[in-house]
């Protein structure tokens, strides 16, 4: 995850809690990727740092626990630039020229000139963030399918290249939850200025909720509502999923207004966020110990970087370790 700000309920619905489950399935690896912030914000750098903090703050607030998973910095395993400069010397332009991703960031973000050398290749550093510690599977949203397919190809051409087996397909866990919208309509995102974030108070949380767009075609608190098409009431499927069959009796049947409802939702999400934000707060009060815990995670996760870059350098150079 990139540390590029406060994390939002788009993170928590869909990564963070199913990061938190598969803790207990899987040996989890899981990465504050600052190469991938500074692609973006490379004209300012200077909140990166904090944000890696806040970042990693979160997530233990959210139930990521180091003592089962490692929990890491890119920048500190230098072996992720090393891997993506193998992984660039034959990944074709068209590849990544084709990425929906890049071209929606390209076209939606007019704030930063994203038109660099480094960020058309941004899913190749993905494809050695993975690859580096020989992922078996990736917890993703469906709309990061074309970044695990192109990693695939990529695997498959090292692996061609060099008559190798240094890597395996690996398969894209999908979240269950559906994906959470942000305030607007689009897609929940700090760069669209339409989330609701983890360390939001309530009276924040109530303002944004208020200005969400509902159904268009309840103008007047005596007009029948049409749940399936307001956002509000997706966000009562995720957040409060046994008042869903309430929430549609008195919209459709007009028993009670939106502001209403809406203050509703904002007393369900609080009810999710409080225990989280007590956390974070604790957390918050020793810095140093968050420090600690990311170097000990980055070092472990070197200690496997390592590992590869020796076989991929002895199938890509030969075997003397010069
Ligand atoms: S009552 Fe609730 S679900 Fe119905 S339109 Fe208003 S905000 Fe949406």
């Amino acid at each position: 995850m990139r540390p590029t700000g406060k994390l939002h309920l788009g993170h928590l619905v869909g990564a963070l809690s199913n990061w938190v489950s598969l803790q207990d399935e899987y040996q989890c690896v899981f990465g504050i990727v600052d190469w991938h912030a500074l692609m973006g914000e490379y004209e300012d750098s200077s909140r990166i740092q904090e944000n890696i903090l806040e970042m990693a703050i979160d997530w233990m607030a959210c139930g990521i626990d180091p003592e089962k998973s490692i929990i890491f910095v890119q920048s500190a395993v230098p072996e992720h630039l090393e891997l993506h400069m193998f992984f660039s010397c034959f990944t074709p332009l068209g590849w990544l020229e084709r990425n929906p991703t890049y071209k929606e960031q390209l076209r939606e973000i007019k704030t930063r000139d994203l038109h660099t050398y480094g960020f058309l290749g941004y899913p190749v550093l993905q494809a050695a963030d993975i690859l580096l510690y020989k992922a078996q599977a990736v917890p993703i949203g469906e709309d990061q399918l074309p970044h695990i397919e192109l990693t695939r190809e990529i695997s498959r051409k090292f692996n061609h290249l060099y008559k190798a087996e240094v890597f395996k397909d690996c398969k894209a866990i999908l979240t269950k939850n559906p994906r959470l919208l942000g305030l607007d309509g689009r897609k929940m995102s700090k760069s669209y200025d339409n989330a609701i974030n983890l360390s939001d108070p309530q009276e924040v949380v109530e303002k944004k909720i208020s200005s969400m767009i509902t159904d268009p075609q309840r103008a007047r608190l005596t007009d029948p509502g049409h749940p399936e098409v307001c956002n509000v009431f997706s966000y009562y499927q995720v957040f409060a999923p046994l008042k869903e069959a309430e929430v549609c009796s008195w919209c459709t049947k007009a028993k009670k207004g939106c502001t209403e409802c809406k203050k509703i939702l904002s007393q369900e999400i609080m009810t999710r966020l409080a225990p989280i934000q007590e956390k974070r707060e604790k957390l918050s009060q020793d810095k140093k110990r968050i420090v600690e815990i990311l170097q000990q995670g980055s070092k472990k996760a070197r200690a496997i970087a390592i590992e590869t870059i020796k076989e991929v350098r002895q199938k890509v150079f030969g075997s003397y370790e010069l």
